[in-house]
């Protein structure tokens, strides 16, 4: 077995016991990058040998004088390449940014780097975050360790890839409309996507700021709530960051849902849900009925309306958002132009991709006046009755448990050429963000070709210790492992 097939717990364990040091992990890490890498492409950027070596030496000398003491010290991680890393190319995996080197370090990684965390690089994603597959990106596509014919899910598919093929033992994702919890489970790892407001969005390239959120992914919960428990916090730097009245969510790793009320809706369990995803998650609901849990279906309003409600909200958004990307003030300029609006238009148009284009007219449409009415302020109407439908689940459940996708992971090359379809396929997603609720996604089983299926715990606003106690409880009955590849 090597040393990236165990958990972040495991691996930061063995260095405080001193059975490993931070630097030895940091190249078992860069060795599983080389091995598998050119199969996989999960990574834009890895970081040089010889710098990754010097921050675990760094790290290891914090950790003997016991100036660090994070259960995450010296434990390498990939972070998501839409997060600000200081020094260290950002691209959000466009071309736009693709020789974009922030000044300044994301919240969420200057947390984790003050928990002796080693960064060994940026993993791939959709151009911007738009995308469920991961093939938006400018630097091709992340393939799906389990099958590398098929995707691995998106927009955090490269973190979610890099964590399944054993590179390194977490990442950092983030998550719009699922974009943490779809590729976790067709990766067949854990995520989780915070409450709006828990991990401040300072240093996140923005692409819907209402719905954005930074979460961990990871072998398992309770490597993820104890990455949660260090990125979390106040920010005063993020006008939306949350002070909340507990981080601690470590304390909720708890083998126990007696008594827990957990509503399954009626809607996501009919038309559209492959036979396959369905009886792997039916399966978890019956494994924590049998710890104690109790199972009830109940009716979920609106549901047909919330992917509409999403892309309109979420793209009126974006187009905003990437108004900033004109090659004045930050990455690609194109090569030659007359004058400033002409050298807009070109940079914009040679820098983004097909998709993001898509995007940003779509949310220019829905803003402009005439529209407006008619579009964005009927999906914001629809997204207040959205949270006033889960409200009511949640007076009366504990959580809900759904897909976190419809489907197994596609084939590459599937997605794209149907971009209704991929939009479709964040149904059981996307309700979470637009109502700011937390939502976990955990390894139900295996269809019987071998490919992962997810499923997904949601939680009022605040509750993340519930889902979390939840899923630590299912894990502990889970026989999993991660493919070899
Ligand atoms: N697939 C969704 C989209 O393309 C979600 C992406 C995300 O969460 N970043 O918008």
């Amino acid at each position: 077995m090597s040393l990236m097939d165990k958990t972040a717990l495991e691996i930061g364990a063995m260095i405080k016991n001193k059975e490993i040091s931070a630097v030895e992990a940091a190249k078992e890490s860069l060795n599983a990058i080389k091995e598998t890498e050119s199969k996989v492409n999960a990574f834009v950027t890895v970081l040089d040998d010889d710098q990754v070596i010097k921050d675990a030496e760094d790290v290891q000398a914090k950790i003997e004088s016991g100036e660090i003491n994070s259960p995450l010290a010296g434990v390498p991680v990939a972070i998501k390449d839409n997060m600000c890393t200081e020094g260290v190319l950002t691209t959000c995996s466009s071309k736009i940014l693709s020789n974009f080197n922030p000044t300044f370090s994301s919240d969420a990684v200057l947390r984790l780097k003050n928990a002796g965390a080693i960064m060994v690089g940026k993993a791939n994603m959709d151009e911007f975050a738009m995308g469920s597959t991961t093939e938006t990106s400018y630097y091709g596509a992340t393939k799906n360790p389990w099958d590398l014919e098929r995707v691995p899910g998106g927009s955090s598919g490269g973190s979610c890839a890099a964590v399944a093929a054993g590179e390194v033992p977490y990442a950092l994702g983030s998550d719009t409309g699922g974009s943490i919890r779809q590729p976790a489970s067709f990766c067949g790892v854990t995520g989780i996507k915070p409450t709006y407001g828990t991990v401040s969005r300072y240093g996140l390239i923005a692409y819907g700021s209402s719905l954005d959120q930074i979460g961990p992914i990871a072998k398992d919960i309770s490597d993820c709530a104890t990455i949660l428990e260090t990125i979390s916090g106040h920010d005063i730097k993020d006008s939306t960051s949350i002070l909340r009245d507990d981080y601690n969510f470590t304390s909720a790793l708890v083998d126990d849902v007696k008594g827990f009320k957990i509503g399954i809706p009626k809607a996501y369990y009919g038309e559209g849900l492959d036979a396959e995803v369905k009886e792997q998650v039916m399966k978890v609901a019956k494994t924590l009925e049998e710890k104690g849990a109790i199972i009830e279906e109940f009716d979920l309003d609106l549901v047909d309306y919330a992917i509409p409600a999403y892309y309109v909200i979420a793209c009126a958004e974006a187009s905003s958002n990437l108004e900033r990307f004109d090659g004045v003030k930050y990455g690609y300029r194109t090569a030659e132009y007359e004058g400033l609006h002409n050298m807009y238009k070109k940079t914009r148009s040679e820098g983004f991709g097909a998709e993001v284009k898509r995007r940003i007219m779509l949310g220019s449409f829905v803003l402009s006046s005439g529209y407006y009415d008619a579009y964005y302020l009927k999906a914001l109407r629809t997204k207040a009755l959205l949270k006033k439908a889960f409200d009511e689940a949640f007076a009366k459940y504990d959580m809900i448990l759904a897909p976190a996708a419809p489907t197994v992971a596609p084939k590459l090359g599937d997605s794209l050429s149907d971009p209704i379809k991929m939009y479709l396929g964040d149904i059981y997603t996307i309700s979470v963000n637009l109502c700011g609720l937390p939502g976990v996604s955990i390894p139900a089983g295996l269809t019987p070709s071998g490919l992962p299926v997810g499923a997904q715990l949601i939680g009022n606003v605040f509750e993340e210790k519930k889902l979390i106690q939840a899923a630590y409880s299912y894990e502990r009955t889970l026989d999993w492992s991660l493919p070899s590849i």
